[in-house]
């Protein structure tokens, strides 16, 4: 596991099991047994949203797959309300994984954030930039791909270095 009892086997001293818990407050939008969302503390738009399941893993690959499953249910359930809430044209769904990309707060979780024409749109190619690629390269990496997904014998085993 990734550093998934980073803070303690449930997460003693995380940031965001510490939200669920109720120790820290924060702006909830939705619960249920497997999940929590809640307002992001700093907003990239109005409405930008925050869930996360409520078990304690580090990045996403920590997860089962199922329990992945609970937590894309709900983020999508949740995200049609923070569009039709912040009366949004869009809306990213940002989730990172690992220093690497990004990721800050050592909890897995997915931003959901409103979009509006009005900003200008901003796409993928906005972040990171397109790399050209030869297609013996691009075919290496299908193999690469291929041969992993075929020997992975359970979700979960691609971990990440904090
Ligand atoms: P990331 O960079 O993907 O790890 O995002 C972590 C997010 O957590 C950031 O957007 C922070 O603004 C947000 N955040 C940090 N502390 C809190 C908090 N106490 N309540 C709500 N959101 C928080
Ligand atoms: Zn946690």
């Amino acid at each position: 596991m990734s550093e998934e009892t980073q803070g303690g086997a449930q997460g003693g001293g995380c940031l965001f099991c510490k939200i669920i818990s109720g120790e820290i407050p924060s702006k909830k939008v939705y619960e249920d047994e497997n999940v929590f969302a809640f307002l992001d503390i700093n907003p990239r738009n109005p409405g930008h949203t925050l869930v996360i399941p409520k078990k304690h893993y580090v990045t996403l690959l920590d997860m089962p797959a199922k329990e992945v499953g609970h937590l894309f249910e709900s983020a999508r359930m949740v995200a049609e309300a923070v569009k039709g809430g912040a009366n949004a044209d869009g809306l990213s769904l940002i989730q990172s994984n690992g220093k690497a990309a990004g990721q800050l707060v050592t909890h897995v979780h997915v931003h959901l954030i409103p979009r509006f024409m009005s900003e200008g749109p901003i796409s993928l190619e906005g972040v990171l930039s397109v790399k050209k690629m030869p297609e013996d390269t691009l075919d290496k990496f299908v193999a690469a791909i291929k041969e992993k997904i075929g020997s992975a014998k359970e979700p979960g085993e691609t971990k990440f270095d904090f």
